[in-house]
């Protein structure tokens, strides 16, 4: 066992304890994704012997390769942009997809869901920032998405997520997690969907996204370390 990761998922959860502390929210709703991209199935066996259950990984393909190298016992989320010809292959490795950022895609995972006799939950990636390098649908376009989602019967939309511009301050991306935690209460109300889930906060921003309202954050170098290369 590598000292170095149990300590450092240690330290985690207990900033992950302090956020809840300053918001006065239960630890046990925030939900630890971590982030697993571009580490070696050792560095994940060695994260699960450190009491992880959920990864998340950015590549369906890459996805592939590792999981079956990985503890049988994990849950899997995908984290990263999703294309409509991969989503055979997500909906047969990843119980949660936090990545649909178009009714078009929400259709396609719908359909391959049935195909594969599976059900999935997904969360709609929102652009707060309007950023162009971002993926995630505009915010005026979610409520049409989720209008439409609300009546699928293999894939249960669940919440919201998002990805703020680079800050090195994470004070400067407060405002953008508190519009996705505002845009959720509004289109909860609007579409009749409870939309629970909040997936924002990474390594940098993570205690900040809880004092807004995250269920769910997303956390990788602060648990791996630096991302290797995979040979
Ligand atoms: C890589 C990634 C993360 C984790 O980033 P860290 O800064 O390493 O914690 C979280 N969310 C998404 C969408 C990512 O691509």
């Amino acid at each position: 066992m590598n000292t170095g990761m149990v300590e450092r998922v240690a330290a985690i959860r207990e900033r992950v304890a302090q956020a809840c502390a300053r918001a006065g929210r239960d630890p046990e709703a925030v939900a630890l994704v971590a982030v697993s991209k571009k580490q070696p199935p050792d560095a994940i066996a060695e994260a699960a012997a450190a009491g992880l259950t959920v990864f998340g990984e950015s590549r369906v393909q890459e996805a592939a390769q590792k999981i079956p190298q990985c503890p049988g016992r994990l849950e899997w989320h995908l984290i990263g942009h999703l294309q409509t010809n991969k989503v055979a292959g997500a909906v047969a490795l990843f119980s949660t997809i936090h990545s649909v950022d178009s009714w078009r895609l929400l259709d396609a995972v719908e359909r391959a869901a049935a195909a594969a006799g599976v059900r999935v939950r997904a969360l709609i990636e929102v652009n707060v920032s309007g950023e162009r390098s971002k993926f995630g649908l505009p915010p005026e376009e979610v409520p049409g998405v989720l209008e439409r989602g609300a009546g699928l019967a293999r894939v249960e939309v669940v919440g919201l997520m998002t990805v703020p511009p680079f800050e090195p301050d994470p004070e400067r991306v407060r405002p953008f997690f508190a519009a996705l935690r505002e845009g959720r209460d509004r289109w909860a109300r609007e579409s009749g969907l409870a939309l629970p889930e909040l997936s924002m906060g990474m390594t940098g921003d993570f205690e900040v996204a809880i004092e807004e309202g995250a269920t769910c954050v997303r956390i990788g170098t602060g648990i791996f370390g630096a991302r290797e290369a995979i040979p």
